[in-house]
């Protein structure tokens, strides 16, 4: 654990010291739960948007995309179920005066046992050499009697969430005699319920018909649209709508960096289907969202599926996609089996018929939904919790020669290629240098540097992730050739001037990561 976050506290450093995120307002000792993405980080998150957008959009004929406004009608949120149902169960210290969530709460002394099973498998497979883990988890009194604790609380929250039962949560807290994690005290106020929505006022409408929100989630503003897309592209059922943008929400515990923010971006995707086909699709988009990640490099270990036990109000079967953050495995993506709820919803509060004609049935209906949504920040956090290692430099042989560096997809890389004159001095090789910077960057994103040695501006570029480095020397001057360092492997090549651009731009393009 202590390893764990020491490994955080190294990320979030790091992508401070490297221009990748800063926390808002940092001059007025910055803004809780808000954060700016720096010069690198900008790169990186388009980066990861573009991926998205092309993975979804431009590799399905049958999704197109739209970019709504953040601001809706205020009815929206009442036909959503925000109004009425967006709450988290919010708990305060007495003592510490400190706000929780409730089921975070409970839910870290479910980890807490689960952390203990682990730790029972850890000593018993170092004692014994043919170590069969799935069987000792089923025998091992201890571990059984964990994990029968552990979900049977789980049981209890999931019942006591569905119901919107705070009496009922409190309990669990009271009985498990679950302390505030900073003090240690058991004093309690009870449960009750806190909306997430950030609400504005209209200028010129007075009160609360002139309350707008901030949306909560960008999926209300592909429903309410739902009819407009399907006319205007006429799209046939099955077909999605793929959106990206900020959305709002006033966490009560915003914590682990850009894993839980009060303004994010979501990447979203609604796919309108034939009632009755929801399970087939569900299956479908698990697949293809698993795989979309797995892409990235992301090792297969580090990412899973966590089934819901306690459905949202919208949904018949919801999913999340974990990935292993250094503080555990944790949402990235939800997928929800949403039904026809949305549209229903929206088509009795406005009056306005959201029924498409399917004319391979010959019937009207309302479409039921298959929602795809992973949070913009969070994939960041991923991955750049997945790419920085710290490692013995290749080719050394000494353990202490360890390098920084920031293992990104070449195609996600901020920087694709770096190019670094060896003698900054030598006025022949700065210009030649400069002449390739201005080709290079028509086709790729590059940086020219030269405000160092060349081994301190390579671990510069390792440490934000560049692929390439490439280098203009004395050679060059006589050749037109430039040596051309691959990140990852350290080697070196010798390669034509002319011949740059295009390597640089194969070995980096997104369709690597579309194909
Ligand atoms: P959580 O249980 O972590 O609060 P959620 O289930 O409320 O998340 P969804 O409503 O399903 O999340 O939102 C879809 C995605 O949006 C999440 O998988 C996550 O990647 C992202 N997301 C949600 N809330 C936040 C937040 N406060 N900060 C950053 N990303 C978020």
């Amino acid at each position: 654990m202590a390893q764990q976050n020491d490994q955080f506290k190294a990320l979030v450093a790091h992508c401070k010291e490297y221009g990748f995120i800063y926390q808002s307002s940092e001059i007025y000792d910055g803004l809780s739960a808000v954060y700016d993405y720096g010069p690198y980080g900008s790169l990186l998150k388009n980066n990861l948007k573009e991926y998205w957008w092309k993975a979804m959009v431009q590799m399905h004929d049958n999704i197109v995309g739209i970019d709504a406004a953040i601001f809706m009608h205020p009815k929206t949120w009442k036909a959503s179920g925000h109004v009425d149902a967006f709450n988290d169960p919010l708990v305060d210290n007495k003592d510490s005066k400190k706000r929780y969530r409730a089921d975070v709460l409970i839910e870290d002394h479910i980890d807490k046992l689960e952390a203990k099973i682990n730790k029972e498998v850890e000593k018993a497979s170092k004692r014994f050499a043919d170590f069969d883990e799935q069987m000792f988890r089923q025998t091992n009194t201890r571990v059984v009697e964990y994990q029968e604790k552990m979900d049977a609380i789980a049981r209890r929250l999931g019942a006591a969430m569905t119901k919107g039962d705070m009496v009922e949560l409190k309990a669990i807290i009271d009985d498990l005699e679950i302390a505030d994690p900073d003090t240690g005290s058991r004093d309690w106020t009870e449960v009750r319920q806190f909306n997430l929505m950030f609400s504005t006022q209209l200028g010129n409408i007075a009160g609360e018909e002139g309350k707008l929100y901030l949306r909560p989630e960008t999926a209300q503003g592909i429903f309410v649209n739902f009819l407009n897309v399907q006319k205007t592209t006429r799209q046939k059922i099955p077909f999605g709508i793929a959106q990206i943008g900020k959305a709002f929400r006033n966490e009560i515990v915003a914590r682990q960096f850009i894993f839980r923010m009060r303004e994010f971006e979501q990447m979203e995707m609604q796919f309108f289907i034939q009632p009755g086909t929801q399970q087939k699709w569900y299956e479908y988009w698990k697949a293809a969202r698993l795989a979309w990640h797995q892409k990235t490099g992301t090792p297969a270990a580090k990412l899973r599926f966590h089934d819901h036990d306690n459905l949202a109000h919208y949904a018949d079967a919801a999913v999340d996609i974990q990935f292993e953050f250094p503080f555990g495995f944790k949402e990235l993506e939800g997928i929800h089996s949403r039904t026809d709820f949305d549209l229903s919803s929206h088509q009795e509060l406005s009056g306005k018929k959201l029924t498409y004609f399917d004319p391979a049935t010959n019937e009207s209906y309302v479409p039921y939904v298959l929602e795809t949504s992973v949070g913009c920040d969070r994939m960041f956090l991923a991955m750049m919790s997945n790419a920085l290692v710290t490692e013995q430099v290749p080719g050394s042989d000494d353990p202490n020669n360890t390098r920084e560096v920031l293992k990104l997809h070449p195609a996600l890389a901020p920087i694709k290629a770096a190019i670094l004159p060896l003698k900054r001095t030598e006025d022949r090789i700065v210009a030649k240098a400069k002449e390739l910077f201005d080709k290079l960057k028509i086709s790729s994103q590059c940086q020219y540097d030269d405000t160092g040695s060349i081994g301190k501006l390579y671990r510069r570029q390792d440490a934000i992730g560049t692929p390439f480095c490439i280098t203009v020397d004395f050679d060059t001057l006589e050749d037109n050739t430039v040596t051309v360092r691959d990140r990852d492997t350290l080697t070196q090549e010798r390669v034509p001037l002319e011949n740059v651009p295009a390597l640089v731009r194969d070995r980096t393009d997104m369709s690597l990561l579309l194909g």
